[in-house]
């Protein structure tokens, strides 16, 4: 089968062989899949990943459960060990074992077939076209943050970021029916947003000095959090949806001095996406091109210079 392998240098298109099929997992054939940042990030050395690339996706089980065969899926990303202390103690989402499809020690998706434990699986409902399906991951990734706080619109929240997380999570705040300013640095994105809610140039930052109760910094740049902490209120409360492989560097007094609650945030529950996008809620209109496999390095260096969602078409459905 085709696959993008990515060697530790080079993101490859290479005949590899199909996955073979285990006990416990499905293999899947891959319908679409979507470039995300983190893939850009493995390419710029993140977890030090070599392997197929690739982790959103939606697609067809071939092989697997009675249940499962013939129906549209699509995946988390975790695979945790189950036997290690934190899989025990049930923080397997942070298993020491932990393989993440594409990204750690697990190949992904940019590929005709992809092998996944069942348990990672989720039926897309019909209502639901693949072209909004194949959002489903990062889509659960920006209702996480509705999992870990209560917010309301009684309190000033900031999404920074009009890249395709801060225009995601912003989407699905909107959803959820909460008020909230979005930042970004790109006049054609933030036109894009303001059909949903309202936004804000980053370079008036300087007017909200610790304005905000809660900042969620979706920027995936290093001036990121930098932004953050400027913006939120002694006591506030800021996210981290950043993972970059660069370090940063930063004045931790900041943080002491104001009190401020810094929550870590990553993936989320793929359940709430899948009935958000049951319910209507519109994303294909951060679908910037579709590409085939064979025109990988034009989609890619469409995705590097920050288009919005590049889409992967690999297969149809069977
Ligand atoms: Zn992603
Ligand atoms: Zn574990």
């Amino acid at each position: 089968m085709k696959a993008l392998v990515f060697d530790g240098k080079e993101l490859k298109l290479l005949n590899v062989e199909k996955p073979k099929f285990k006990e416990g997992h499905a293999l899947v054939k891959v319908v679409l899949a979507g470039i995300c940042n983190t893939d850009l990030e493995v390419l710029n050395g993140y977890m030090n990943f070599t392997g197929v690339l690739g982790h959103e996706f939606v697609g067809t089980v071939e092989q697997g459960p009675e249940n499962l065969v013939g129906k549209r899926v699509a995946g988390e990303i975790n695979i945790p060990c189950g036997q290690c202390d934190l899989c025990i103690q049930g923080l397997d989402r942070h298993c020491r074992n932990m393989r993440v499809v594409g990204i750690k020690n697990y190949d992904g998706v940019f590929a005709e077939y992809a092998i996944l434990p069942v348990k990672n699986l989720h039926i897309v409902p019909e209502k639901i076209e693949n072209q909004r399906a194949v959002f489903i991951e990062p889509l659960a990734a920006a209702f996480r943050i509705l999992e870990q706080i209560d917010i309301s619109s009684s309190q000033r929240i900031a999404v920074l970021g009009d890249g395709k997380l801060g225009l995601l999570v912003s989407k699905v705040l909107s959803f959820s029916r909460i008020d909230h300013l979005l930042f970004g640095k790109h006049e054609e994105k933030l036109s894009l947003a303001r059909n949903w809610t309202s936004t804000e140039l980053s370079s008036n930052l300087a007017k909200y000095d610790r304005y905000f109760d809660v900042v969620i910094d979706a920027t995936g740049r290093k001036s990121g959090i930098e932004q953050a902490l400027f913006l939120v209120k002694p006591e506030g409360t800021v996210f981290l949806k950043t993972t970059i492989a660069e370090k940063i560097q930063l004045d931790l007094s900041l943080i002491a001095v104001n009190e401020i609650k810094i929550i870590g945030s990553r993936c989320g529950p793929f359940p709430k996406a899948i009935s958000a996008l049951e319910d209507g809620l519109e994303v294909r209109d951060l679908i910037y091109g579709t590409f085939e496999l064979s025109d990988y390095r034009e989609a890619f260096n469409m995705a590097c210079k920050g288009s919005l969602k590049i889409i992967l078409d690999i297969g149809r459905d069977l």
